[in-house]
């Protein structure tokens, strides 16, 4: 089909459906009607699995093969609309995963996984869209690992390299994202990858994908999923440009919204004026100084949701400027213009020295939450999750919860457990998660509600709801997002009714509403 028949424009008009089971590669054009009903990313990908799920279903582990994993683009990425590199990946979730019996949830039903997607910025989206692919559609399981290849010349299924391999504790898995990704680009100079780190490979619940270095499918566990199909990377080249039914009706469009996002950035009325300079870090000192119904701050989570509030003086170790001070120059997503939220970002002595990109509110928040107040232990731990692959938000979670149980007396049998305020300990336990180490990282790498059950069988009714209260704010879905919600209804209210899993704060952020400012 050539494009200009169909007046397929903004789209490419290319599905590729690819069977790693089969090692085989079909290329479609794309439906029209789909990609008109459902127009994003994210709309589009869920009618994809839904229809994949009718021949397939009942879909029981989302680790499965019959699992189907998406990448892909919209038609404003790579347009003249500033801003528009962002790109969407769906699949069914296994953090959502329930299916057995929790004696914790009166009435429990089982649950098999929900529906999820996660978004991504940097270069790779655009770079899968010049590919000459809008959407990558992987269904299967490789039987040995591969990597993809995607370029205007179609997709091609590649046998995994031994360099992308190595060997940690005894077992072989794959090396960090930047080491892979490193490898990729110097293979296909000019080229984007999509990877899995570690975490990814042995298959964590909450296992991102990593693109560009530090750009994440975060939430969700997509690294997971992509893992358990065998699958190491996908790597995009290509040159293809987005055609336009009215190029200049397009551009004049595009400048007006241009102008529109400009005149708000360099107005200090609207919260986007912090973008280009803090990023979301600004939210720190906002919701630590709060105001909130006229009470001092009131928002930052401490101590895993127990408190919005603490020291100011441990605050003022990892608040706003604290993280501004170690900021260097933008690094911002393909097409970005005039929001530039994300910085570099280098610590220059001390056992964390190294260079990597600040991180954001919500990571940080949460890692607050673990009562860490220690900003070049932050600094480093948000890189290592960017190695190792694991979505900074969910271990936030799961780590308060895991330092809360060890804190009630409740993991004396599980060695190397983290306390509150021990940064140390909480890297070890990221890397004991990330490569599955030892009970610890064993029980805590899966869905909570696992690590619920198995922390609390053979305790009495009293322990089993203290256990499943600690854990309660990571369970059921994504795991809360940084934001105290006991202050905000309208927050809480999201965090419980999120269709892409419990505690997503991404499709209703209601703060500004609630407090009356913009
Ligand atoms: S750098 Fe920030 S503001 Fe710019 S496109 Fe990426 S996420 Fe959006």
């Amino acid at each position: 089909m050539s494009l200009s028949e169909d007046r397929f424009f903004g789209y490419t008009g290319r599905w590729a459906f690819v069977d790693l089971t089969s090692r085989t590669v079909r290329i479609v054009p794309a439906d029209p009607a789909v990609c008109r009903d459902y127009v994003g990313g994210r709309g589009l990908q869920a009618r994809l699995i839904f229809d994949h799920l009718k021949t397939t279903a009942p879909l029981r582990d989302p680790l499965s093969p019959e699992n189907r994993l998406i990448l892909g683009t919209a038609a404003p990425n790579d347009t003249f609309i500033p801003t528009a590199g962002r790109g969407s990946c769906s699949f069914v979730s296994p953090m959502t995963r329930s299916p057995k019996p929790a004696p914790w949830i009166p009435g429990h039903k089982p649950l098999y996984g929900l529906l999820t997607h996660s978004s991504a910025g940097g270069l790779f989206p655009n770079m899968l869209k010049r590919a000459g692919v809008d959407q990558l559609i992987i269904d299967g399981r490789a039987d040995r690992p591969v990597r993809l290849l995607v370029t205007e010349d179609g997709v091609t299924i590649v046998d995994a390299e031994e360099d992308l391999f190595e060997t940690v504790d005894g077992r072989r898995t794959v090396r960090t994202a930047s080491a892979i990704t490193d490898y990729l680009a110097e293979k296909y100079p000019g080229s984007s990858t999509m990877c899995l780190g570690p975490a990814g490979w042995n298959k964590v619940a909450f296992a991102c994908l990593t693109g560009d270095h530090h750009r994440n499918f975060g939430r969700g566990g997509a690294g997971a999923v992509m893992g358990s199909k065998n699958l190491v990377a996908v790597t995009a080249l290509g040159k293809m440009q987005t055609t336009y039914a009215d190029a200049a009706a397009f551009q004049k469009l595009s400048k007006e919204l241009d102008a529109l996002i400009k005149s708000h950035v360099g107005d200090p009325a609207w919260t986007a004026s912090f973008r280009p300079k803090t990023g979301t870090t600004w939210w720190l000192d906002r919701a630590f100084n709060g105001g909130y119904l006229g009470k001092q701050g009131g928002y930052l989570p401490w101590h895993n949701f127990d408190e919005g509030w603490f020291d100011p003086a441990a605050y003022s170790r990892v608040g706003t400027d604290a993280f501004l001070a170690i900021s260097g120059k933008p690094k911002v997503c393909n097409r970005c213009r005039h929001v530039l939220c994300t910085r570099a970002a280098r610590v220059e002595s001390g056992p964390y020295t190294g260079e990597g990109v600040r991180p954001e509110f919500e990571t940080i928040a949460l890692w607050i939450n673990c009562c860490i107040t220690d900003r070049e232990a932050i600094f480093h731990l948000n890189r290592l999750c960017n190695e190792l692959g694991v979505d900074t938000m969910s271990f936030g979670g799961v780590t308060a919860g895991a330092m809360d149980l060890e804190e009630k007396g409740f993991l004396k049998r599980y060695a190397g457990a983290p306390k509150f305020g021990d940064a140390p300990g909480m890297i070890r336990f990221l890397e004991d998660i990330a490569y599955r180490r030892g009970d610890i990282g064993r029980v805590f790498a899966g869905p909570s509600d696992a690590a619920i059950t198995e922390v609390g069988s053979g305790a009495g009714p009293a322990d089993l709801e203290a256990i499943a209260r600690c854990v309660v704010t990571a369970f059921g879905g994504l795991g809360y997002a940084g934001i105290e919600p006991k202050a905000f209804p309208g927050m809480f209210t999201a965090y419980g009714t999120s269709n892409r899993g419990r505690g997503d704060h991404s499709y209703a952020w209601t703060i500004q509403a609630e407090e009356g400012v913009l």
